[in-house]
Parts: C-alpha cells; structure tokens; sequence
C-alpha cells in the first residue's frame, strides 16, 4: 500500500514551474503519484498545482483495468499538460446489472504502478460513497442520445456516465479532458454535455487502440475464451468494410447477433456495432471521414487508429 504523507505542490512535475506549496493536503504516494482518496484532498492538490503555475491540468477518467487504450490517453495528457490528474472510480451508476458491476475487473495496485509509470502527477481513487453520498438524487441526462443505440441497450448508462463526468469535472476543473474514441457515443454525449451546460473544458479524442490481431483493448477482453476471442474478431473485420450491410452479414455469418451496427451522424461519423460473444458484450466503431486537423498534434478528434506499443 502506498504510504500516507502530507503533500505539496514540489511533487508535481515541471520542476521549472513550482512554487513552494501554501499548504499540505493529506494523501498518499506511489513514486511520484499522489493518491488522494476525498473530493477536499483533490481540490487541494489541483490548487496547489494551479497556485504553482503548473497548468494546464489535464484529466483522464479511467474506471481501472489499465491497458495501452489508457496509456494512449495518458500519454497524451503527459505530453500536452504541466498536470495529469487520472481519476479511477468504477462508477456502479453506469451499470445496470448488479452482476455486471461486480464482475468488472479490478487491480487497483497495477493501475497504480501503470498510471505511476505512465508519468501521472495525482490520482483520485474515491470510494463509492465519496461520489454518491447518502441522499444522492441530482442527475444528468443528455437526453434524446443518451437513449439510443448503446443508450437503448443500456437503459439509464449514459446518465450515470454523465453525471458521473460531470462531477469529476467539476471536482477537478480540468482545462483538457481526455477521452478514447472507442466508447465513439460516450464522446458524443460529453461532447453535447460541454456544449449544453457551457463547461469551458477543452475535449481531446484519441483513437481506438488495437491488439494486433485487431480487436479494439477493452477490459472486458479479458472474460473471452480463447474460441470467444476468436469469435470476436469478426467485430473489426465486420465493421473495417465501413459498409452497415456488409458488416451485419460478415457478424451473422461469424454467428454474432448484434444488438446494432449502424452509420452513427456522430462528430465524426462512424460505423458502429455492439455484439454479445458468450457472456460478454463488446463495443466498437470505425471513423467514417478523416477529419481535417488529421495528424495534427492538436487534433481535437481521432485520426488514424493505433496498435499498442
Ligand atoms: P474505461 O476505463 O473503460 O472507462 O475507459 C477510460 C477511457 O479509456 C475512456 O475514455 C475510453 O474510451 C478509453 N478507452 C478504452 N479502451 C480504449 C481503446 N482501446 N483505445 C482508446 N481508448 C480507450
């Protein structure tokens, strides 16, 4: 277990940058990585990173079971943010089934070690009760997309997302956030939440990463027997024709019924399918237009998709 200590702002990085601390704040640490447990305790972190002149901060909210699909995205975050806060909360509000919820894979001492070496400057692990204290009832509702396609499927997911996103954005008050474009809908429905409730945080999109053999890294991967994992690569290849019809026929003819495969009128478009392999469902999507910003550093959006390193 990493070790309680008080904390100051001479942990975060950019040595360039820091001031002294105008005051601890409790936590613990792993290396570099400061812990903090409580709403209070990130605030003080972030305020003392900000105080240091060590921004922009940039957040990557994760629910854990880190693989190169985080890593990409808090990489990103290391290299465009003076401070990369991760959160790591697998939030029961965006899950429908009980059993779902606790079969969700959870390492916390590895998430720590990977967001350690992945150069993050705090993480913020709160428990369940610390995010949804008793008497909980304020919720966000991206309304008509929250409700379709993975919404349709998983009735009341995308508001426990939402809200869940908001929250940690308004704990944190991050300048960048950072999200993977392989939950393509999520993106979209906190794309719209920036919009509709004039959060001034800045959205970064980093495209799906994938096995080799293409399967886009999902923790969930893990529950697939090797015949399921082979089952399920039928999902890249249905959806790599771009073409809905194609698609569909490529996943029946691999015995996969999905629950859809659809163009999405996404920003940008895509071509979307959900399938359940044995007990697992899966998610992914291919970007239908390149955007114009493509290969630029800055891109707000997915350009082209990446192969773990
Ligand atoms: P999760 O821990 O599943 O909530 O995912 C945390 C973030 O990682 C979300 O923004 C996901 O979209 C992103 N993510 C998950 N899998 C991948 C992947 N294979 N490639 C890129 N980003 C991903």
């Amino acid at each position: 277990m990493p070790r309680t200590a008080s904390l100051t702002s001479t942990h975060l990085r950019h040595p360039s940058r820091r001031r002294p601390s105008p005051r601890p704040h409790p936590g613990a640490r792993l290396g570099r990585v400061i812990v903090v447990r409580t709403v209070p305790a990130i605030r003080a972190a972030v305020a003392d990173a900000r105080a240091s002149d060590a921004a922009p901060v940039g957040l990557v909210p994760t629910m854990g079971a880190l693989h190169a699909g985080h890593r990409a995205l808090l990489g990103a975050a290391r290299a465009e943010c003076q401070t990369v806060v991760m959160s790591l909360f697998v939030n029961p509000a965006q899950f429908g089934e009980a059993a779902d919820l606790g079969a969700y894979p959870r390492d916390e001492a590895a998430d720590l070690a990977a967001a350690a070496a992945a150069g993050v400057d705090v993480v913020f692990a709160p428990p369940p009760d610390a995010m949804y204290p008793a008497g909980f009832q304020t919720w966000v509702d991206v309304e008509r997309l929250g409700t379709t396609h993975e919404g349709a499927h998983r009735p009341g997911h995308f508001r426990g997302v939402a809200t869940v996103v908001l929250k940690l954005f308004n704990i944190v008050a991050p300048d960048v956030a950072y999200f993977g474009q392989k939950d393509a809908q999520q993106v979209e429905v906190i794309r719209t939440m920036l919009r509709d409730l004039d959060l001034p945080i800045r959205l970064r999109v980093l495209p799906t990463v994938r096995d080799r053999d293409g399967l886009a890294l999902s923790s969930r991967n893990a529950r697939l027997s090797p015949d399921e994992r082979q089952q399920a690569l039928a999902l890249p290849r249905a959806l790599a024709t771009r073409d809905p019809v194609e698609a569909r026929r490529i996943l029946e003819t691999a015995g996969l019924q999905p629950d859809y495969v659809e163009v999405l009128d996404f920003d940008p478009p895509v071509l979307a399918a959900a399938v359940r392999v044995g007990r697992t469902r899966l998610i992914d999507n291919v970007v239908l237009e390149s955007s114009s910003t493509e290969g630029s550093p800055t891109s707000e959006r997915p350009t082209a998709e990446a192969r773990p390193t």
